[in-house]
């Protein structure tokens, strides 16, 4: 754990250094309040700051002040270091934003199980962090195939919507799918679905974004141009049905059926009018005789 001193004494700097140095924290000093709340901007701050309540420049309570504007994430945790006890000074220094203080001459004990007490809280805070962030990934991900879920490229296919450029979407659906969970079982089904997400995932370029969109129908929500995006589905219906899938003990020749849909600049202003005319086209694929891709008029706006 890394931890800002800042103190404009040298004797008290030093010693308190040289006594928190010894319990596993990793010093980086300075000697002024605005050094302080410099080194606590950066990108790469330390977690914890001790702080001295009277320096040249910012005062420690002025820098609490300034890093509880900043922001909480990632908290910062600050013990002020202060000579100055009466409870008007502790109400001050707590009010700017310090989680703790100390009074000067401190027992080197109590420091300890203070900064202890401090490092608990921000392993607390790492923790929701991380619990937060795979929540987020679990409520934008389908947990079968790893791919953006239906919620997240609707999303995304509207947030594309509202901006200029080239954009389309390719729907596609496996073809008598059933039959493969009928015949093989669904673990099998599964497991085609998982390569199948795979493939297409292998394929995409940065203009590209797959999600899965219902039971075996994905979509791709694309920045291509007219012209790459149909070839782009021809690709990917080769990269499907081109060598067969493994499931369990068996291989499976797998194919898909295709609808594509460009904005071609005619101002669809909904992504719903982009998605109902690529599901036209994947259906007239499915008419036509499946693996194939079939390619939309440009929709009306
Ligand atoms: P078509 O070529 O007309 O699309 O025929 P299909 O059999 O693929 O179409 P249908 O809609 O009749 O069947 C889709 C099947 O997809 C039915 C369902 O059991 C299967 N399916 C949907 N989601 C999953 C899944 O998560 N796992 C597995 N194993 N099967 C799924
Ligand atoms: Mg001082
Ligand atoms: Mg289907
Ligand atoms: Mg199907």
């Amino acid at each position: 754990m890394r931890i800002l001193i800042a103190e404009d004494s040298n004797v008290s700097r030093h010693v308190l250094e040289s006594i928190v140095s010894k319990w596993d924290y990793q010093v980086i000093t300075t000697t002024d309040g605005n050094q302080a709340w410099e080194a606590l901007q950066r990108a790469d701050a330390p977690r914890m700051a001790i702080l001295d309540w009277m320096m040249p420049g910012l005062t420690g309570p002025e820098v609490c002040k300034l890093v509880r504007e900043k922001g909480v994430e990632p908290y910062t945790y600050i013990l002020l270091l202060t000579s100055r006890t009466q409870k008007e000074d502790v109400i001050e220094g707590m009010t700017a934003g310090a989680d703790d203080y100390l009074a000067k001459p401190f027992d080197q004990q109590e420091l300890n199980v203070r900064l202890r007490a401090g490092r608990r809280i921000i392993d607390l805070q790492d923790e929701l962090l991380r619990a937060q962030a795979a929540l987020r990934y679990q409520a934008t991900h389908d947990a079968l195939t790893g791919v953006t879920n239906r919620g997240r490229i609707s999303e995304v296919l509207e947030s594309y919507v509202s901006e200029a450029g080239h954009l389309g979407v390719i729907m596609l659906d496996l073809d008598k799918f059933k039959a493969v969970n009928d015949t093989f079982g669904h673990a099998a089904g599964d497991a085609v679905l998982v390569t199948v997400a795979q493939r297409l995932a292998g394929a995409l370029s940065e203009k590209d974004v797959l999600g899965r969109y219902g039971g075996e129908e994905f979509l791709v929500v694309s920045r291509r141009t007219p012209e790459e995006l149909a070839e782009f589905a021809e690709t990917l219906r080769e990269r499907i049905a081109g060598a067969p899938i493994a499931a369990g003990d068996v291989r499976l020749s797998v194919t898909a059926s295709f609808g594509v849909a460009n904005r071609n600049g005619s101002g669809v202003s909904h992504g719903n009018t982009l998605m109902k005319a690529a599901d036209d086209a994947l259906y007239q694929a499915k008419r036509e005789g499946r693996d194939r891709v079939v390619v939309a008029a440009s929709p009306e706006r």
